[in-house]
């Protein structure tokens, strides 16, 4: 039968630089179960190598070494771990305790990682704690605790999965004597047990208590004797035999204990977190404003859209807008609206002319903007009337003196809000009836206007019969561009030449719409980079966080961790800030929300569940993403490298 260890020439060399430092050459040794070994040697001599080497914590540059008859060499770093949890205790000169979880938190550590449930662990840790005479300190801090008393609770740490080999670094190298016998005297009754302990020190007195003493020396063994007392201990009588679940019930606790280590470690650095969240927070509420206000216009747009109506195709005479000439073309006449009306694509028809003048009634007297129209003027434009009516075919054909009116001169010539239906005013000098009184819209601004028969305009006011404009309301089923080549056609016949052009209120639409996709689109690319910015800075925090807990890193992989425990612990942090600062951030713009955003203000701001479940999921996945390559830096830390680290 093999022993419990075996060495078989087995080197370590380091390469710093151009130099290899040989730390160990060509070692044979063999530790049988329930040994109690001490290695010595000066410093510098090889013996931590050696250790790390034996916990597996370390692997051999050549050689061999079997563990319970296992090969360690090219094993993977889970594999080592799995090998550290089943088998090794790892007491430190330094202890190594986690400041920010209590004495018992310390010890269950290990437990966490070989996915024993939480009732159990905890059960376990105190009676460790008690055996060794810490039952009154469960709940302290490390911190609160002597340098006997933290070496103690890292003993029961050793022993938590069970211990089986105990490995001690100069386990009592930081101690005063007194303590130091204390922590001796538990190492032999643990030896008595049947654990196999070896330790390193360069103490003598301590070395004595060993009953086998191997000297190290520039990487060689130089001696290795047995002293009289020796006789190994029964096989190891474990205190605890894990019970064993499943792969993924130990990882659901080992997931469901990575939480509360994240929050520990969140209020360790409260102020650290709290400016990283703000990162978060300032991304995430940018993006619930901004969707909201991008929601908001584009329900305003939208609005604004059913304020055109349906689709009207508009004609001028000239060229285009601003044609010198457009005033000398007198070819636009109303035969040509009685021809368009006729038309199967045509659902309405309406002239238009225009001009300005002052409208009065007695004192009140105010300039406005005088509109002739024919008497489906209303329904061409999709405008409602609040009062009255609008003209009738006869009051068009007869140059009636009626007149709607705007709400705008409606308030001004009518400001005690009496009935303005059948009053008479005066509109660039005519007499004139009221009918009617449209209804305000938003597109209206704040100028008067007010509505005549054209022919009342055109006779009574202007002296000229050709139109200033036609426009045709499109029938609802036909296509707006076929309908506006065919009255291009139709006008073209009639005229002899197109003395005319064509504005189609398709091209306001889609003008409209595409001026608030561009606003969107802008609006999300501000959001997009706010919140990349708070990723990074997020990746920043985590890549500080793991180099400065680069020590319990290593101590957590020594206990046992894989790699895969290590990254979920930074994983769980990174997405904890992120989902924290976003609860945070949707706050925050629900508050401007309320603050300055009115539905029907300047700044229209719309909140969806949907915008804030998308801020929420967002937040989870710049968490993963921006706390993804410090995690897996830490998770690719080597143990001795992340042990040794200040
Ligand atoms: P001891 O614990 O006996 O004082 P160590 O095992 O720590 O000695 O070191 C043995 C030798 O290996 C020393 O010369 C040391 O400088 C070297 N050594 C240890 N670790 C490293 C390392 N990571 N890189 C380079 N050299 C190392
Ligand atoms: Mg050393």
């Amino acid at each position: 039968m093999s022993a419990l260890l075996q060495i078989k020439d087995l080197s370590r060399v380091f390469t710093a630089g151009d130099e290899t430092v040989k730390a160990l050459d060509g070692i044979d040794l063999s530790i049988e179960a329930g040994e109690m070994v001490a290695i010595v040697g000066a410093s510098g001599s090889g013996k931590s190598t050696l250790m790390n080497v034996l916990g597996c914590l370390d692997q051999p540059s050549s050689g061999s070494y079997t563990v319970a008859g296992r090969e360690t060499a090219g094993l993977m770093p889970d594999e080592l771990a799995q090998l550290r949890r089943e088998h090794f205790g790892f007491i430190f000169q330094r202890y190594h305790l986690m400041g920010d979880m209590s004495a018992a938190g310390n010890v269950e550590t290990p437990a966490v990682y070989a996915g024993v449930g939480s009732h159990e662990r905890r059960s376990r840790a105190a009676e460790l704690l008690s055996r060794l005479g810490l039952g009154d300190r469960i709940h302290h801090r490390p911190s609160q605790l002597s340098g006997g008393q933290q070496q103690r609770v890292s003993i029961a740490r050793a022993l938590m999965n069970g211990g089986e080999i105990i490995l001690a670094d100069e386990p009592t190298g930081a101690l005063d004597s007194k303590s130091g016998e204390t922590v001796m005297a538990i190492l032999k009754e643990l030896h008595a047990d049947g654990h196999t302990i070896i330790m390193v020190t360069h103490d003598m007195g301590v070395a004595e208590h060993a009953d086998r003493i191997i000297e190290i020396k520039d990487g060689h063994i130089v001696a290795d004797r047995r002293q009289s007392h020796a006789s190994p201990s029964a096989p190891a009588r474990l205190l605890h035999q894990s019970e064993t679940v499943g792969v993924w019930q130990s990882l659901q606790r080992r997931i469901a204990e990575a939480f509360p280590m994240a929050l520990r470690a969140m209020a360790a650095h409260r102020t650290r977190t709290a400016l990283t969240m703000l990162g978060i927070v300032i991304g995430i509420a940018a993006v619930v404003a901004v969707v909201g206000i991008g929601e908001g216009s584009q329900r305003r747009v939208l609005q604004q859209i059913s304020e055109l109506g349906a689709s009207t195709i508009s004609i001028y005479p000239g060229k285009d807008w601003g044609d010198e000439n457009a005033d000398a073309i007198i070819s636009l006449v109303p035969a040509d609206m009685t021809a368009l009306a006729s038309q199967p694509y045509v659902d309405s028809v309406t002239p238009e002319v225009s001009t300005s003048g002052r409208v009065r009634i007695d004192n009140i007297s105010a300039n406005a903007t005088i509109v002739g129209v024919g008497k489906d003027y209303f329904r061409v434009n999709a405008k409602r009337l609040a009062q009255g009516r609008a003209f009738d075919a006869e009051a068009v054909s007869a140059s009636r003196q009626q007149v709607v009116l705007d709400a705008n001169a409606a308030r001004t010539l009518f400001p005690d809000r009496q009935d303005p239906i059948g009053q008479v005013i005066m509109v660039a000098g005519v007499p004139v009836t009221v009918i009617g009184v449209e209804a305000p819209s938003r597109a209206s601004g704040s100028g008067m206007q007010v509505y005549l028969p054209y022919t009342s305009v055109q006779v009574r006011m202007l002296g000229a019969r050709q139109l200033q404009g036609i426009t045709v309301r499109v029938a609802d089923s036909v296509n707006t561009a076929a309908a506006e080549r065919n009255i291009i056609n139709l006008l073209t016949l009639r005229h002899g030449l197109k003395d005319f052009f064509i504005f189609n209120s398709d091209q306001m639409r889609k003008t409209i719409q595409s001026t608030s996709r561009t606003m969107a689109l802008l609006i999300s690319s501000v959001a997009v980079i706010a919140l990349i910015v708070g990723g990074i800075g997020v990746m920043n925090i985590m890549l500080v966080s793991v180099s400065e807990r680069t020590k319990e890193i290593g101590l957590r992989m020594a206990v046992g961790a894989r790699q895969v425990d290590i990254m979920l612990q930074f994983l769980i942090e990174a997405v904890t800030v992120c989902v924290a600062g976003a609860v945070v951030g949707v706050g925050l713009a629900l508050l401007v929300g309320a603050t300055f955003g009115q539905p029907d203000g300047e700044f229209p701001m719309i909140f969806s569940a949907s915008s804030i479940a998308l801020a929420s999921v967002t937040a989870l996945l710049i968490g993963l993403s921006f706390g993804f390559l410090p995690a897996r830096r830490a998770a690719q830390l080597d143990p001795v490298d992340a042990l040794s680290r200040e």
